[in-house]
């Protein structure tokens, strides 16, 4: 069954009891029972302006008007820079494919670290990133196991026996069932996507492959993946943010899984391999998180591509990779970019650093925001959501820009534009959202006063100029875990937070809800592709189409008990809208 029919069948429900109105247990066929559907509602608490829309060859859906259309959108490769590849779409490797190309800068650094024991449990939720631009919401029961033995030289079984997992300890599974538990609270989506494929497996037969950071979140995904139909093998995207317990509730569950809390980088490729050679066992679905499983395909297995119908990939740096592959012309299978999906952006990028910038700087500093000067750098979608939060608190927010419309908003907005110079001797607090490099560099440091707090939520770890603090005659001191006071001769200290490396995403956790609206999209595009006819998708990266898009929100409305509006047919005609949707054009900006 192809994503539209699914999603044709849950969205006729769905947005029925969106808009009010009771939904008739006829109307869709993987819903068993009227009553059931409704308590689950009630109990649920971008480049796309250039896009050219690929014609839908195919659409099997049975209700046109309400379907998800299925094809996806082709979006072009943002990237100018030409990428290396390495593959020829046959199996044969027609160049060597060079590790470097597909490792991060950073991902190296964090590789070389070992994991340092983290004294205080409230601190002891720090993540780096293996990849660097997706979440973890990793709060561990489990972070202050004192069992030193590598997993690897464990011998361990799950209660029927099974062995087919490295994890750290089998033991914490019912710590870790506790963890999903809280977490499908806030992950509505998914599991009215599990209730509503009762007895439909769009994923039978389905063998996904993934590589994601680990975490209650993800495990809720996996069930939900499994629940449609799926057999899933599991490793880690990142070292640090496995959540040992819940990988050992997914591993007791029956989920072959291979991943630890602080793996070394040989682990890290190690648990890769695991997923992907095993006997009697080949994946013809990826779910990747940064790209590092779909190269390690592509570098020992490249055969495997005969039988993977499909990548769905949610990072910034593995979509970069897929598009560099794309315009090689050495991608050899279709690829979905879940990270340029709007909902995924638009709730990420604001909504989530709303939150999380505030939880960042009090775990770390325990500072109080009201009345403080800080400097926002950056007003895009990661600047306006720091700056909401930091006004709400009281903060006096200063915002720098380039761009004179993103400048013209932050001023609209109320707050003061300045250049850095200008108030860089006085603010307390400086956080750079801008994705650009030293936009905070030494001479700005050697200006700011005593305590000022330096921090990035924007891109990785380039926006502040920490290796011009590696010098000589300024000497760091590790606070706390994340936290480290660099001094200058004269006594002055600023507290410089994870390194320069991305707060949110080392110090703090991010809202489980948004999680889940990514995970609603890797989902529903796992579903699409391995669905689609033969054709529908050709060897090239695409987004899923606005409708769906539309439908993942339309998902997580329920939570809030919200009421949509529905066009009249009047309207819809004036407005020269499908009453069900797309409502908004793919240049639309929200
Ligand atoms: P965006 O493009 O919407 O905003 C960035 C803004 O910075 C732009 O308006 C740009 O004009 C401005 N800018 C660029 N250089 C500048 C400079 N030198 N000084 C001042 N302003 C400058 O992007 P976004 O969605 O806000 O994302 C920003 C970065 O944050 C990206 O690298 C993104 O990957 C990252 N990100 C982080 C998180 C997180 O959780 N921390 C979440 C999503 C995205």
């Amino acid at each position: 069954m192809s994503v539209q029919a699914v999603a044709a069948k849950m969205a006729e429900v769905e947005l029925k009891d969106v808009a009010g109105k009771d939904a008739s247990p006829a109307i869709s066929p993987l819903t068993p029972k009227a009553e059931e559907k409704k308590s689950e509602i009630n109990s649920s608490s971008s480049a796309a302006a250039a896009a050219a829309v690929e014609p839908s060859p195919v659409t099997t859906a049975p209700n046109p008007v309400k379907m998800p259309q299925a094809s996806a959108m082709k979006r072009p490769d943002p990237q100018q820079n030409g990428g290396e590849a390495f593959i020829n779409c046959d199996g044969t490797v027609a160049e060597a494919p060079r590790m470097k190309k597909i490792q991060f800068a950073d991902q190296k650094q964090e590789f070389n670290k070992r994991p340092t024991k983290i004294g205080r449990r409230s601190l002891s939720r720090s993540i780096s990133q293996s990849s660097t631009d997706s979440y973890s919401s990793a709060a561990s029961y489990t972070d202050s196991s004192d069992d030193e033995t590598s997993p690897r030289d464990k011998q361990q079984k799950n209660s029927k026996g099974n062995a087919d997992f490295c994890i750290k300890n089998i033991k914490q599974a019912d710590f870790g069932r506790r963890e999903i538990e809280i977490a499908e609270q806030e992950m509505p989506a998914l599991m009215a996507l599990r209730k509503r494929a009762q007895g439909e497996k769009p994923l039978a037969g389905a063998k996904i492959v993934g590589c994601t950071h680990i975490t209650a979140q993800t495990a809720v995904l996996m069930e939900t993946l499994s629940a449609l139909g799926a057999q899933c093998r599991w490793a880690a995207c990142n070292i640090y943010s496995t959540q040992n317990e819940v990988a050992a509730a997914l591993a007791e569950g029956g989920f072959s899984v291979f991943a630890w809390k602080g793996e070394s980088e040989d682990d890290f490729w190690w648990c890769i391999d695991r997923c992907v050679n095993v006997e009697g066992w080949q994946p013809n679905m990826i779910l990747d998180d940064g790209g590092d499983l779909t190269h390690w395909i592509y570098k020992k297995y490249p055969n495997m591509f005969k039988k993977i119908k499909g990548i769905v990939e949610e990072s910034v740096t593995g979509v970069h990779r897929l598009y560099q592959l794309s315009k090689a012309g050495k991608l050899c299978v279709p690829a979905m970019n879940v990270n340029d999906s709007v909902t995924k952006q638009k709730f990420d990028n604001l909504y989530c650093c709303r939150e999380s910038i505030l939880d960042g700087l009090k775990r770390t500093t325990d500072v109080m925001f009201g009345g403080k000067q800080v400097v926002v750098c950056g007003y895009g979608e990661v600047g306006k959501g720091c700056c909401a939060a930091l006004k709400a608190m009281g903060s006096i927010v200063y915002v720098t820009e380039i761009d004179p419309i993103c400048a013209l908003q932050a001023c609209m907005d109320g707050f003061r534009l300045v250049k850095l110079n200008e108030v860089i001797r006085q603010v307390d607090i400086v956080i750079t959202c801008t994705g650009n490099k030293n936009v905070v560099v030494r001479e700005y440091m050697d200006r700011m006063k005593n305590g000022c707090i330096v921090c990035n939520m924007g891109h990785s770890n380039t926006e502040i100029d920490v290796a011009s603090l590696r010098t000589p005659e300024l000497t760091w001191e590790r606070v706390r875990s994340q936290v480290d006071h660099v001094i200058w001769p004269d006594g002055k200290r600023i507290v410089l937070l994870a390194e320069g490396r991305l707060l949110n995403l080392s110090c703090s956790t991010v809202p489980t809800f948004v999680l889940s609206i990514t995970a609603t999209t890797q989902a529903l595009a796992l579903i699409e592709l391995y669905n689609a006819p033969e054709g529908r998708y050709k060897q090239d990266v695409y987004l899923l189409p606005k409708k769906m898009d539309e439908y993942v929100a339309s998902l997580h409305l329920p939570t809030f008990d919200a009421h949509l509006t529905e066009l009249s047919d009047e309207q819809a005609k004036y407005l020269g809208l499908n009453k069900n949707g797309p409502f908004k054009p793919n240049y639309y900006r929200y």
